[in-house]
C-alpha cells in the first residue's frame, strides 16, 4: 500500500496510451476530446448544484444533494485522467481516482433508497394545489359563517391588531357608535368617531366638556387589552355623541388574543348599549328615593295628630265614658281602637322608611346574645304558649347595623310564634357558611304558607289572615327583605300548608368590602 502510494506518479512501468497498440490520429483523438468534454460538463454540474444548496437552504436533503456534488466531480476526474493517460500513462493515479469514485457512487446509491422511500411520501405539487384549493374554501366558508355570526349580534364586536390597527368590525359595532373605524389607528378612535368618552352618564354637555379638559383620559378597554394584556369585563363606559351632546354608556369587555406560542396576536372588545337600562335604573332609583321620602314624611308627620286622637279617647272614656249609653260607648272604643291601630301601622311604616333613609351603623354584633336578648322579652309569651326556640350550633359575629339584625330577629321570630298551628310551637335557629356568606335558616312548625304566597308576603301590607285571625300589620317581613338586601344578602322561605316555614337569609360573614373582595 505504502509502495503503491509512493509510485503514485511514477510512470515508469507503462507506455503512454499513444504507444500502447495502433492508434489512428482520428481514433485517439476522439477518446481525448470526448473525456476533456465529458470531464468539463461533469465539473459544471456539481458547480450548478453547489450553488443551489449554499443559496437555498430550505432545499430538503442537503447532504445527499453533496454526495451528488462529490460523485459526479469524480466521475469528471476519471474522465480527464482517461485523457491525459494518451501522454502520461499515470495509471495509480487513475486506479485511486476510480476507486474515490467507487466508494462515493456507492455511498450515494445507500443513501439515496432512505430519501427515495421519504420522497416517495411527498404529494405531488398538483395534489398540494388541491389542498391548498381546499383549505382556501374552508377558510372562506369559516369567515363567512363568523360574519354572520358577528352581523347578528346584538353586541359590538372590534378587533384590533398587534399593531393597534382595527381589523374587524361588526355591524353592531358601526351602529352603536356611529361610524365605521375599521382599519383606523385605535389610538385615534375618539377623534374619529363621533362619540368622546366621559365620566358619568348624569354629566351635562358642559360637565363633559369640562371633564374632557381634565389630564386623566379614562380607560379604552380595548386599548387596555392590547397595551397592557389586561382582561377587562363588564367596564361600564360613558360617552356622548359630540354633535347633540347626547349621552351613551356601553357595557365593554375586552380580552387579548393570545396565539399558541403565547404571544399576543391584538385584542377584542365586546360591547352593549346599556343606556337605556342605565337610565331606567337611574329613573327607578330616584322614583324610589322620592317615595321613600315620601312614605317617611308623611308617616312622621302622622305620629303626632294620632297620638292626640288615640290619647284623648283613651281621656274621654275614661272620662265621660259613664255618661255615654250602650251605642256612644261601642263607638268611642272603635275610635280608641282604629286609632291604637293607626298608630302601630305608622310606626311601621316609619321603621320601614327609616331602613333607606337613615344611615346605618354597622360594628360586630354577637348573634347569640342578640337573640337571648330578644328570646327575654319574649319570655312570658313563650311560657304561655308552651314554647320554646332553639339555637342550634355555634351562632357567628356579624358586621351590621345591631338595630337592624334585631329587627330581623325579632320580626321572624314573633312570626314563628305568632303563625303556631294546633302544636306548641317549636322554633330552630341555625346557621351554615355560603361563600362569602352566613345563611341563617329559622323553622318553626306553624300553619306554613302555600308557594303562590311566597312572594307576595314580602311586599308592604301583604297579610294572608284577617286581623280576627292573627293581629299584625303586613310590614315585618318588608322590613326584613329591605334590610337584607341592603347587607347585600338575600331572603327567601321554604314552606307548605301545615307543614311548618323555615325562612332563610344570608348576610355577608366579613366587612361588606372583605366580601367584595371575596
Ligand atoms: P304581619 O306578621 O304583621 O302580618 P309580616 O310582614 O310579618 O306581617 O308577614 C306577612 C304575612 O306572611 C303574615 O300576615 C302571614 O300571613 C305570613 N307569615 C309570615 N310569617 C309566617 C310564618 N312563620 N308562618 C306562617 N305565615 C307567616
Amino acid at each position: 500500500m505504502f509502495e503503491f502510494l509512493s509510485k503514485l506518479w511514477d510512470t515508469a512501468p507503462f507506455p503512454a496510451r499513444w504507444h500502447c497498440g495502433e492508434w489512428s490520429a482520428g481514433h485517439g483523438w476522439l477518446h481525448i476530446c470526448s473525456d476533456v468534454a465529458i470531464f468539463l460538463a461533469y465539473m459544471a454540474i456539481p458547480v450548478v448544484l453547489a450553488v443551489l444548496i449554499t443559496r437555498r437552504k430550505d432545499l430538503p436533503f442537503p447532504r445527499i444533494l453533496w454526495l451528488f456534488v462529490a460523485f459526479i466531480a469524480l466521475c469528471g476526474m476519471t474522465h480527464i485522467i482517461e485523457a491525459v493517460i494518451f501522454w502520461r500513462p499515470i495509471y495509480r493515479v487513475a486506479g485511486l481516482v476510480k476507486f474515490c469514485t467507487a466508494v462515493v457512487s456507492w455511498t450515494t446509491v445507500f443513501a439515496l433508497v432512505p430519501t427515495v422511500k421519504r420522497v416517495m411520501t411527498f404529494r405531488s405539487p398538483e395534489a398540494l394545489e388541491r389542498e391548498v384549493e381546499a383549505r382556501t374554501r374552508e377558510l372562506a366558508r369559516e369567515k363567512a359563517t363568523l360574519e354572520a355570526i358577528l352581523d347578528s349580534l346584538d353586541a359590538g364586536v372590534v378587533v384590533a391588531s398587534p399593531e393597534g390597527r382595527v381589523v374587524l368590525m361588526n355591524r353592531r359595532a358601526e351602529e352603536i357608535l356611529g361610524e365605521t373605524i375599521a382599519d383606523e389607528a385605535l389610538h385615534d378612535w375618539p377623534r374619529l368617531l363621533n362619540v368622546v368618552p366621559t365620566r358619568g352618564i348624569t354629566m351635562t354637555t358642559a360637565e363633559a366638556s369640562a371633564t374632557q379638559n381634565t389630564s386623566e383620559e379614562p380607560s379604552i378597554p380595548l386599548l387596555d387589552a392590547l397595551e397592557r394584556g389586561r382582561s377587562v369585563r363588564e367596564q361600564e363606559l360613558h360617552m356622548q355623541n359630540r354633535d347633540s351632546g347626547k349621552p351613551m354608556t356601553l357595557n365593554f369587555s375586552a380580552r387579548t388574543i393570545r396565539a399558541s406560542t403565547g404571544n399576543s396576536e391584538g385584542a377584542v372588545a365586546c360591547f352593549t348599549d346599556i343606556t337605556s337600562r342605565v337610565n331606567a335604573e337611574r329613573e327607578l332609583a330616584r322614583s324610589n328615593r322620592d317615595l321613600q321620602q315620601f312614605a317617611y314624611a308623611s308617616s312622621h308627620d302622622l305620629v303626632e295628630p294620632l297620638r292626640q286622637v288615640a290619647s284623648y279617647s283613651g281621656l274621654l272614656a275614661e272620662t265621660y265614658g259613664e255618661k255615654f249609653d250602650d251605642k256612644g260607648a261601642r263607638y268611642l272604643n272603635y275610635v280608641k281602637e282604629g286609632s291604637e291601630r293607626m298608630q302601630s301601622l305608622v310606626h311601621g311604616l316609619l321603621a320601614y322608611s327609616r331602613v333607606g333613609t337613615r344611615g346605618f351603623n354597622p360594628e360586630w354584633v354577637d348573634v347569640e346574645s342578640l337573640v337571648n336578648d330578644i328570646l327575654t322579652d319574649y319570655d312570658s309569651a313563650l311560657k304561655s304558649a308552651d314554647g320554646e326556640v332553639q339555637i342550634e350550633g355555634k351562632m357567628p359575629r356579624l358586621f351590621v347595623d345591631p338595630t337592624q339584625l334585631r329587627q330581623v330577629m325579632q320580626n321572624l321570630i314573633a312570626n314563628g310564634l305568632k303563625f303556631r298551628s294546633q302544636e306548641a310551637p317549636r322554633l330552630t335557629l341555625r346557621v351554615e357558611q355560603d361563600g362569602a356568606y352566613f345563611r341563617f335558616s329559622l323553622q318553626d312548625n306553624g300553619i306554613g304558607i302555600a308557594p303562590q304566597h311566597h312572594e307576595r308576603i314580602f311586599r308592604v301590607f301583604q297579610r294572608l289572615h284577617t286581623r280576627n285571625e292573627f293581629e299584625g300589620t303586613g310590614i315585618g317581613l318588608a322590613l326584613c327583605q329591605r334590610i337584607v338586601t341592603g347587607w347585600g344578602g338575600e331572603i327567601w322561605l321554604k314552606s307548605e300548608p301545615g307543614q311548618g316555614s323555615t325562612f332563610f337569609f344570608t348576610v355577608p360573614r366579613g366587612r361588606p368590602s372583605e366580601v367584595a373582595a371575596n
